[in-house]
């Protein structure tokens, strides 16, 4: 996939005044802002959907997982598809749809589905843009995005482009599968550990790459690391968010994980509260240790952020598989996505008799990457 730098998508190169980011969302505030998640929790429940995690025929039509299974007139063949999108969070239009692209697609690695059939590209442009701004963002929004799909093996469809206030860029994702393609993210056992395969932190990154335009909080920046280390952050962070979660979803079969989830909206915490819901055993997850992207904490902490980066509430984007994997695995799993990802993964935590709750402990262990 393409890696390309980050920071240099230049508005004015194209003719055009700002970026497409930097498109007023203020009025986001009241409908298009994720919702709590609680309150997203409670509206699906009123849909009525099977929650039941003991099920027999080990079919979910499920709701509050990362993906819907749903099972065909054919005998082990199943349908697995997810649906998300996101707003702008970066400038490069390219590179913003490589990263929405990876969004779509994580939920079903969650599964441990690692062959996807088929993304169909759901794309809002602004109606603030002028035709000349809709001529040069839309064709690099969508090759991002169709490059990525191609590097997830899949067959990349536009699928519906409007005009709306906001420019919105999303997908489905479908996989057809049997039974033993995918791991359903309920099975996780007492004495297994929790890996994590990226670091956190990408969203704060972003904000800090966006503070440049923002003379106060970029002061604040410059007080905590230097401008070179701001661009390093958001590179890294941004190739984070591009970086497909497939070759974690391959070893997660061939290291026998049990269950995972993948980390976005709700912050490490959030999505492994939602995992630990979902097991069959009596189990909690106890986390010890939190992998950061160098130097956001020290940026957090200037801008009054670090406490909600060390309490796990910190949304992601694109972030990576929080896997409850067998202990006499982990290391191996974690050595191998190394030389694969060209990029760490961490055993965070553990699996321990419980109520299914999850523990970041005290003094966690913080790790900089
Ligand atoms: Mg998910």
């Amino acid at each position: 996939m393409d890696q390309k730098p980050t920071n240099t998508f230049n508005p004015s190169q194209h003719g055009i005044k700002e970026s497409f980011r930097l498109t007023d969302y203020s009025d986001l505030r009241g409908w298009g802002c994720k919702v709590p998640q609680a309150v997203l929790t409670r509206l699906l429940e009123e849909t009525n959907l099977d929650l039941s995690p003991n099920n027999t025929d080990n079919v979910k039509i499920g709701i509050g997982l990362d993906a819907c299974l749903m099972p065909t007139r054919f005998e082990n063949v199943s349908i697995i598809q997810t649906v998300d999108f996101f707003y702008p969070l970066i400038d490069d239009p390219y590179t913003m749809g490589q990263i929405a692209c990876a969004n779509v697609v994580s939920d079903l690695y969650a599964f441990g589905i690692y062959e996807i059939d088929k993304i169909q590209m759901i794309l809002s442009i602004c109606d603030q843009f002028s035709e000349h701004e809709v001529d040069v963002i839309t064709p690099l929004i969508i090759k991002g995005f169709q490059d990525t799909g191609k590097a997830a093996g899949a067959f990349v469809v536009m699928q519906s482009a409007t005009i709306n206030p906001w420019c919105i860029i999303g997908g489905i994702a479908t996989s057809v599968c049997s039974q033993k393609d995918y791991i359903n993210p309920m099975n996780a056992q007492i004495g297994d550990v929790l890996v994590l395969t990226k670091p956190l932190g990408v969203q704060i990154a972003c904000n800090v790459n966006r503070w440049r335009d923002n003379p106060a909080k970029w002061e604040s920046v410059l007080n905590a690391i230097s401008d070179e280390e701001a661009n390093t952050l958001f590179d890294t962070a941004v190739q984070n968010m591009c970086r497909l979660n497939k070759n974690a979803a391959f070893l997660m079969h061939k290291y026998e994980a049990h269950a995972a989830t993948d980390v976005t909206g709700f912050g490490i915490l959030g999505h492994a509260e939602n995992l630990v819901k979902f097991q069959e055993q009596n189990v909690k997850f106890v986390i010890h240790s939190l992998p950061f992207i160098k130097n956001v904490l020290s940026v957090a902490e200037a801008v009054n952020g670090k406490k909600k980066l060390l309490d796990g509430r910190a949304p992601e984007t694109s972030g990576g598989l929080l896997i409850c994997i067998p202990k006499d695995n982990a290391d191996s799993f974690c050595k191998e996505i190394e030389e694969m990802d060209k990029s760490k993964a961490w055993v965070i935590g553990t699996v321990e008799t419980g109520t299914k709750t999850v523990e970041i402990v005290n003094n966690v262990n913080i790790i900089e990457s």
